[in-house]
C-alpha cells in the first residue's frame, strides 16, 4: 500500500472548500489509487464548521481517505505537506481600497509561505485559489526561500475551462474537439483568453469562429466577467466550478498533460513572451514527469500582444503595490 499524500486545504470551511474536499477524498485530485491525508486550515471562528465538514467526510467512508486533521495553526497545517491548496483569502468588500485588500492578504499569505518553507515536504506543490490569486501566490513564494520558486502557482484553469465551454457552444462542437487554448496574464478582468493559437479539430480557433466582433465583444468579456455573472444569477460566488478547476490544475501538474495539447497555469515567469521574470502570470504549459514547462516558440499577433501586455502590466502594478507595502 502507498503512503498517503498530505493535502492541505486552507479556507476549508468555505464554499469552495466544501465543493473541493469530497472530490479530493474520492481520488479525483491525484488519482484513483492514491490515498490522501487531509489537513484543514481555518481561522479560529471557522474551525467548528470545518469539523462539521470533516464529520461528513467520515460519513462518506472514502476508501482513499486515510485521515483528517483540523487546525487554525499554519505551521501544523503545512507540516509535511505535499499538495497545498490555498483557498482561504480576504475577499474585496464594498468600499475596500486595493491597498487594504493586498495588505489583508499579505497578513494571510506571508505566514502561510513561512510555514510552507519551514515544514513542507521536498516535493511540495502549491496552488493559490484565493484572490488576488497571482499576487497572493507571489507573497507566499517570497516568504518560502527554501522551496523552489516554481512550486508556487495560481489558478487560471477555471478561466481556461470557461473559455473552452464558451467556444464549444459557439461552434457547436465538443470541448474535447478544442486543443491548445491559453489564458494569458492575471486571473482578473484583464486576463486574455487566446483563440489565435487554439485549435478546433485542427483548424485555428479564431479562424473557425471567423467573427472578430464576437471574439472581442462577447467571448473575451464573457470569460473575463463570468464570475460576476454567476454571482448575479446564483446569489453566490462560483464554488463547484472553482473547486473543479483546482482539481484539474493539480491533477494535470502531477499526472501530465495530454500529447498535442496544453493547459493554462499561472506560474513564475522565466521571461518567456516578454513577461518580466518572477511575475506569476498565466501561460500555456505542458507537464511531463510532474514538471511543467512553458510552451515555447508561439508567434504572438499584434492583437494578442496588446492584450497580454495589458494584463501583465496589471500584475506588475500589483507586485509593486505589495512591495511598497513591505509585504514582499
Ligand atoms: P470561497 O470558498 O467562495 O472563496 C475562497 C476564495 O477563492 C476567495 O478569495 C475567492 O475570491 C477565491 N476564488 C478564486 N476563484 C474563484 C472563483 N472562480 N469563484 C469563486 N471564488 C473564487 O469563500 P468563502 O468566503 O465561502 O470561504 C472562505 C473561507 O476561508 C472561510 O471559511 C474563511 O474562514 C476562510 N479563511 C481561511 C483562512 C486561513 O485558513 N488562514 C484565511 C482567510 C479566510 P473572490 O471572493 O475574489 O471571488
Amino acid at each position: 500500500t502507498r503512503t498517503p499524500v498530505n493535502v492541505t486545504v486552507t479556507g476549508a470551511a468555505g464554499q469552495i472548500g466544501y465543493a473541493l474536499l469530497f472530490r479530493i477524498a474520492s481520488g479525483h485530485l491525484l488519482g484513483p489509487d492514491v490515498p490522501v491525508r487531509l489537513r484543514l486550515l481555518e481561522i479560529p471562528q471557522a474551525v467548528k464548521a470545518a469539523e462539521g465538514t470533516a464529520m461528513e467526510l467520515d460519513d462518506c467512508a472514502f476508501p482513499l481517505l486515510s485521515g483528517i486533521d483540523i487546525t487554525d495553526d499554519a505551521k501544523t497545517a503545512f507540516d509535511g505537506v505535499n499538495v497545498a491548496l490555498l483557498v482561504g483569502a480576504r475577499p474585496r468588500t464594498k468600499g475596500m481600497e486595493r491597498g487594504d485588500l493586498l495588505e489583508a492578504n499579505g497578513g494571510i499569505f506571508k505566514p502561510q509561505g513561512e510555514a510552507i518553507n519551514a515544514g513542507a515536504a521536498d516535493d511540495v506543490r502549491v496552488l493559490v485559489v484565493g484572490n488576488p490569486a497571482n499576487t497572493n501566490a507571489l507573497i507566499a513564494q517570497q516568504h518560502a526561500p527554501d522551496v523552489p520558486a516554481e512550486r508556487f502557482t495560481a489558478m487560471t484553469r477555471l478561466d481556461h475551462n470557461r473559455a473552452l465551454s464558451q467556444l464549444a457552444k459557439k461552434l457547436g462542437v465538443s470541448v474535447t474537439d478544442i486543443k491548445k487554448l491559453t489564458i494569458w496574464g492575471n486571473h482578473s478582468a484583464t486576463q486574455y483568453p487566446d483563440l489565435f493559437r487554439a485549435e478546433v479539430n485542427g483548424q485555428v480557433a479564431a479562424e473557425a469562429v471567423n467573427d472578430q466582433a464576437w471574439l472581442e465583444n462577447e467571448f473575451i468579456p464573457t470569460v473575463a466577467k463570468r464570475g460576476a455573472a454567476i454571482i448575479e444569477a446564483r446569489g453566490a460566488s462560483s464554488a463547484a466550478s472553482a473547486a473543479n478547476a483546482a482539481i484539474d490544475h493539480v491533477y494535470d501538474w502531477v499526472n501530465g498533460t495530454a500529447e498535442g495539447d496544453w493547459v493554462s497555469m499561472a506560474i513564475p515567469s522565466d521571461g518567456s513572451y516578454g513577461v518580466p521574470e518572477g511575475l506569476i502570470s498565466s501561460f500555456p504549459v505542458t507537464v511531463t514527469d510532474g514538471e511543467y514547462s512553458i510552451v515555447q516558440g508561439l508567434e504572438i499577433d499584434e492583437f494578442s500582444r496588446a492584450r497580454i501586455d495589458a494584463s501583465v502590466a496589471e500584475l506588475v502594478e500589483e507586485r509593486d503595490a505589495v512591495k511598497a507595502l513591505g509585504l514582499i
